[in-house]
């Protein structure tokens, strides 16, 4: 029988199980590879429902529409729910914690979330008539800044998993944090010291540069919300990570022993799609991108990205604009914010690079949205300036990409030790500062424009040339970012290791 017409008997059909996915909505970063473990549950069978808010939909949908999925994606259900902005006084549509007027607004976010929260339990629970989930959930996988999906779950009697949007490294960095508190013995917040988790490898920071769980204020609100979300993390039943077993030397195995709970290696989860980009939907600053890569050599571009909210100080912008300008090789350079920056910034943005992307043009500044992975899966990449957001280390490992590590905060100066020390595909840049998380880009640009850049152009320079070199480092580092790319593949294919834990979540659920 065509695979169309196959009956499928009564007991397979209920025995489907049901995954709820709500990912977190604290930037597009979550969103995007929630969506895509959505997509990868659904190739393997299991029906998906991703709960979200109005303005996040759209985004979840095209995602969705855009994967190669089964039985032309029926499997998988994306449903909006009413985010109560307004009610918590927040304006109308202000979804996402990046979209916040000021870190002010933090608090009412959290109060909306809290009653988002509610509106999901009563949709999951049938308490909404004619509006509720399609059939009984059998799992919820719930972003890291929904702790109460735990309530929801427990009261549903199904499994609960959290997805943080970090690497298992960074995680079992972060439980060893919570669990040893080495940071507490140093004398100053500049002080480096070890997170001996992963030995030989050494991963040493300075406190300042910890993740925000162990930072005093930040985007994650105060001490009682930070509280709330470690105890979820701490009674959740596993742990989803966007990684693949082979890539992080065993911290998948060594996060599940110290969390004491299962931790599925189910990526990396941007292969979900292809990287080719659809004609029909492609928006005017991905054409640019993708036509002025078509005129470059082979592996001659420089593509430097901070990822979908990532900005740093006018000053330093500038000084890594004139590294940037001036290296030997194309730049493909994406600018958050642009349109915020103070006027003798934006001045020097509009003199020495361009925007229109003609074929000539020495550095494109893409001041939208670059379709990051279609550009490093591009033959005329050749390396990548990353803020080491671990979304993007992801994506640069899947498509064999040497990187040049510059993270801004959160948990990316731990990524960059991996990226750097331990995996051996990166030339770190020497950012030894955090860039404060504003939220957004209005904000950093308005309130920083007087802060001095910490790096140098002549450093960033050293970097690029690190990073593009021919000689044998240089391609040394090739070498395994390209033996990284074949394992990740791999992971996703029949059998592999990503492949086979997506199995087992399903067959666990039945
Ligand atoms: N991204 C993109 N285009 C952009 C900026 C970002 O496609 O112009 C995507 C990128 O491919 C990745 C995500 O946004 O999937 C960024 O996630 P990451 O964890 O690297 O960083 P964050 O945004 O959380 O700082």
């Amino acid at each position: 029988l065509h695979r169309s017409q196959r009956v499928i008997p009564e007991m397979e059909r209920t025995m489907k199980p049901h995954l709820v996915l709500i990912p977190w909505i604290g930037g597009i970063s979550h969103i995007i590879p929630m969506t895509d473990i959505g997509c990868l549950l659904a190739s393997h069978g299991a029906a998906v429902t991703i709960l979200t808010t109005p303005a996040n939909a759209p985004l979840v949908r095209s995602r969705v529409d855009r994967a190669a999925l089964p039985h032309g994606g029926t499997g998988i259900t994306v449903t909006a729910i009413p985010f109560p902005a307004a009610d918590a006084g927040l304006p109308e549509g202000c979804e996402r914690l990046d979209l916040l007027r000021s870190p002010a607004d933090v608090p009412r976010f959290f109060t909306a979330n809290k009653r988002f929260g509610e509106a999901v339990a009563r949709y999951c629970r049938g308490d909404g008539g004619a509006s509720s989930l399609p059939c009984r959930p059998t799992c919820i996988v719930a972003g890291m800044g929904h702790p109460w999906t735990l309530g929801l779950a427990r009261e549903l009697g199904v499994p609960c998993y959290i997805f943080h949007g970090f690497g298992a490294f960074a995680l079992l960095c972060i439980e060893h944090l919570f669990k040893h508190r080495p940071h507490e013995a140093v004398a100053s917040p500049d002080e480096l010291f070890d997170i001996p988790v992963l030995p030989p490898f050494e991963c040493r920071v300075s406190r300042r540069q910890l993740p925000p769980h162990f930072l005093p204020s930040t985007s994650m609100g105060g001490g009682p919300l930070k509280q709330e979300m470690r105890e979820f993390d701490v009674a959740v039943d596993g742990v989803v990570v966007n990684t693949f077993e082979e890539l992080e030397h065993g911290s998948t195995a060594l996060l599940a022993a110290a969390a004491g709970k299962k931790v599925l290696a189910v990526g990396p989860v941007s292969l979900s799609h292809s990287p080719s980009l659809d004609a029909q939907t492609m928006s005017d600053d991905a054409w640019r991108c993708m036509a002025w890569l078509d005129t470059k050599a082979y592996k001659s571009v420089v593509y430097a990205s901070f990822g979908s909210a990532g900005c740093m100080p006018a000053a330093q912008l500038v000084q890594l604009g004139m590294a940037l300008v001036s290296c030997p090789w194309p730049v493909l350079w994406v600018v958050k914010g642009a349109d915020s920056l103070p006027d003798d910034a934006k001045k020097w943005l509009r003199e020495n690079t361009d925007a229109d992307g003609v074929a000539g043009t020495k550095c494109l500044v893409v001041r939208g949205w670059a379709p990051q992975v279609p550009i490093l899966a591009h033959p005329a990449v050749g390396g990548f300036l990353t803020h080491c957001g671990w979304g993007s280390t992801l994506e640069a490992v899947a498509a064999g990409m040497p990187m040049a590590t510059w993270p801004l905060f959160a948990e990316q100066f731990v990524n960059e030790r991996l990226i750097v020390d331990v995996l051996g595909v990166g030339v770190s840049v020497g950012v030894t500062k955090p860039t404060e998380n504003m939220l957004t880009a209005s904000k950093t640009y308005g309130s920083e424009a007087e802060v001095e850049a910490e790096v140098g152009m002549e450093q960033v320079t050293e970097a690029l040339e690190r990073l593009m070199d021919q000689g044998a480092e240089g391609e040394e580092r090739r070498r395994k970012a390209q033996e990284l790319k074949l394992k990740a593949k791999g992971a996703l294919e029949k059998g592999g290791s990503s492949y086979v834990n997506l199995e087992n979540l399903i067959h666990s659920l039945v």
